[in-house]
C-alpha cells in the first residue's frame, strides 16, 4: 500500500505554493502545416494581432484618455494585477454582507449530538411511493441503475492559481468519464453545513442529493484530487445488488490491523435508501469543526493504527464506526479491492508507459488503474505531504494518460504524458464511421455488459 508515510496532510490551511512549478512548458500552437500554408497563417495572425491592438488603443483612449508608451502599458498591467488581488482578497475574506432575512446563527451546543437534519425514518417507503407516482423519472433505465457522481472543492479560490487549474482538469476528466458512461454529475462548492467544512463537506451534500433526487439509485462521491485513469472500465453493479455502500478497502487491514488507511473515502458509492441516511447520521457527529473535531481526533488516533495526531477526518471516523459497530453495518458494506475504485497514486503514476505497452484500458486494476487518487498532495491547499513539483507533474501525467483514451476516438493523442500538446495518430478518412465502430468507448461498455 505504501500509504503509511501519510502524516498530517489533513491538518493545515494557510501558506501558499510556489507559482511556477508545472514540470511541462505550455508552448505555442501545433505547427505541422505545409510551408506555404504556414506563412499564410502567420501573415493572418499578424493581421489579426495588429487589428486587435488598434481596437484596444482606440477603446482605451476613448474611455480613459490614455496615450500609450511602454510605461502606460505597464501601468495598465499593474492595475489589472491590483484589481485581481483586490477581488481575491475580498472573496477570501469572511466579511459577508449581513442578510436581514437570515435567522441569527445559533452556537453549537457541545452537549447535544450533532445531526445533519431532522431524523428521517421512513425514506424507503416515501421514495418508493414517489417512484411509483413519477414513472417518467425511473431509478433504473433499461436495466441500469441511475447514478449521480458528486464531487466538489472549497468555496474559495485555491491558495495558488495552479491549484485551480488542476481542479479544472479534474472536473474535465470526470465530465468525460460520466458522459461516456451515462452518469449524471454534480459539482459542489458550498458548505451546506458550516460545521462540516473541509473534507466533511461531502456528508451533508450526499444526504441532500439523496433527498432531492429520489430517482437516483446510487450517489458516487469522488474527491477533486482523484482522476479516472481507465475511461473504459464500467462499475460491476450486478455484484452490488445486496449492498448499500461500496468502498475501496481491505478486510484484513480493517478488522485485524485496525489501520487508518484500511478504507479510503476518496471514492465510494451510497445507495439512496434509509440505511444510507442512518449511516450518514452516525458518521457525522465527529465532524463539527472546533473542539468536537479536535477531541474526536484524539479518540481516532488512540484507536487506529498508523494514524498521526490531528483533528477527526471523515475517513478515520468511518473506519472507527465500522470497527466498533461491525455487526450493525458490515453486512451491507462491500469492501472492493478487485479493481482500483481508489488507487494510491505513488505506486501507479510512474508505470503508465509500461501499462500502455503491456495492457489496455477496461481492466481497472493494477494493470490499468480505474482511479488514480492524489492522497496527501493538496494541490488546492498548502502543506501537502509530498513535494509540490512531484504532485503536479504526476497529476499532469494521470490527466494526459486518461485524456489520451478520450482523444483516441477523435484521432489524436498527447505528445507525451507531460505534454498538453497533441499529435494526430491517424489520417482523416472519407469513411469516418469505421473509427466510431472501432474506438467509441461507449461501445466497449456495451460489449463488456453483454459479456457479463
Ligand atoms: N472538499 C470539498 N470542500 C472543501 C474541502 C474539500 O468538497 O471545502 C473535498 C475535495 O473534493 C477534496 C476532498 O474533499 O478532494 C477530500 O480532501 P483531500 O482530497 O484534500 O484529502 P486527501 O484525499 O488528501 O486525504
Ligand atoms: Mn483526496
Amino acid at each position: 500500500m505504501g500509504q503509511e508515510n501519510l502524516s498530517a496532510q489533513k491538518r493545515g490551511t494557510g501558506g501558499g505554493l510556489p507559482t511556477s512549478t508545472v514540470a511541462n512548458g505550455r508552448g505555442r500552437a501545433f505547427s505541422g502545416l505545409p510551408r506555404g500554408r504556414q506563412i499564410h497563417k502567420t501573415f493572418n495572425n499578424i493581421k489579426i494581432t495588429i487589428l486587435c491592438g488598434f481596437i484596444t488603443i482606440l477603446v482605451l483612449r476613448g474611455t480613459i484618455g490614455i496615450n500609450f508608451g511602454s510605461s502606460d502599458a505597464d501601468a495598465v498591467n499593474q492595475s489589472l494585477i491590483e484589481e485581481t488581488n483586490r477581488i481575491l482578497a475580498e472573496i477570501r475574506s469572511d466579511s459577508d454582507p449581513s442578510d436581514p432575512d437570515e435567522p441569527t446563527e445559533t452556537e453549537l451546543n457541545l452537549n447535544v449530538t450533532f445531526t445533519l437534519g431532522p431524523k428521517i425514518t421512513n425514506w424507503d417507503e416515501e421514495r418508493k411511493a414517489w417512484l411509483d407516482q413519477n414513472p417518467e423519472y425511473p431509478n433504473y433505465i433499461r436495466g441500469k441503475a441511475r447514478i449521480l457522481l458528486l464531487t466538489g472543492s472549497p468555496p474559495k479560490p485555491c491558495d495558488n492559481p495552479i491549484g485551480d487549474h488542476y481542479l479544472l482538469k479534474s472536473i474535465k476528466n470526470k465530465i468525460d468519464y460520466c458522459r461516456l458512461h451515462g452518469i449524471e454529475i454534480v459539482y459542489n462548492m458550498a458548505h451546506l453545513d458550516k460545521e462540516l467544512a473541509g473534507y466533511w463537506a461531502k456528508l451533508p451534500m450526499i444526504r441532500r442529493l439523496m433527498l432531492s433526487h429520489p430517482e437516483v439509485e446510487w450517489i458516487w462521491w469522488m474527491d477533486s484530487d482523484a482522476f479516472f485513469t481507465d475511461m473504459v472500465f464500467d462499475l460491476p453493479f450486478s455484484k452490488y445488488d445486496k449492498y448499500n455502500l461500496v468502498i475501496h478497502g481491505y478486510p484484513d487491514l480493517l478488522f485485524e490491523q485496525k489501520s487508518w488507511i484500511a478504507i479510503n473515502t476518496g471514492s465510494f458509492l451510497f445507495r439512496n435508501c434509509q440505511w444510507s441516511l442512518d449511516l450518514l447520521d452516525v458518521w457525522a457527529p465527529m465532524g463539527p469543526k472546533g473542539p468536537i473535531r479536535e477531541e474526536a481526533g484524539k479518540i481516532l488516533t488512540a484507536n487506529l493504527k498508523g494514524r498521526p495526531a490531528f483533528e477527526a477526518d471523515d475517513q478515520s471516523a468511518l473506519i472507527y464506526l465500522l470497527l466498533s459497530k461491525k455487526d450493525k453495518w458490515m453486512d451491507k458494506v462491500f469492501l472492493e479491492n478487485s479493481y482500483y475504485l481508489h488507487g494510491y497514486w505513488a505506486g501507479l503514476v510512474d508505470r503508465y508507459e509500461e501499462m500502455v505497452e503491456k495492457y489496455h484500458p477496461g481492466l481497472g486494476d493494477e494493470r490499468w488503474p480505474f482511479v488514480t487518487h492524489f492522497v496527501g498532495c493538496k494541490p488546492c491547499g498548502s502543506y501537502g505531504d509530498y513535494p509540490v513539483e512531484r504532485c503536479l507533474s504526476s497529476m499532469e501525467r494521470a490527466f494526459n494518460f486518461a485524456d489520451n483514451q478520450v482523444l483516441k476516438l477523435y484521432g489524436f493523442s498527447h505528445r507525451g504524458l507531460l505534454s498538453p500538446k497533441i499529435k494526430r495518430i491517424r489520417n482523416e478518412t472519407v469513411t469516418p464511421l469505421e473509427f466510431v465502430d472501432q474506438f467509441d468507448i461507449r461501445r466497449h461498455s456495451l460489449v463488456s455488459e453483454s459479456r457479463s
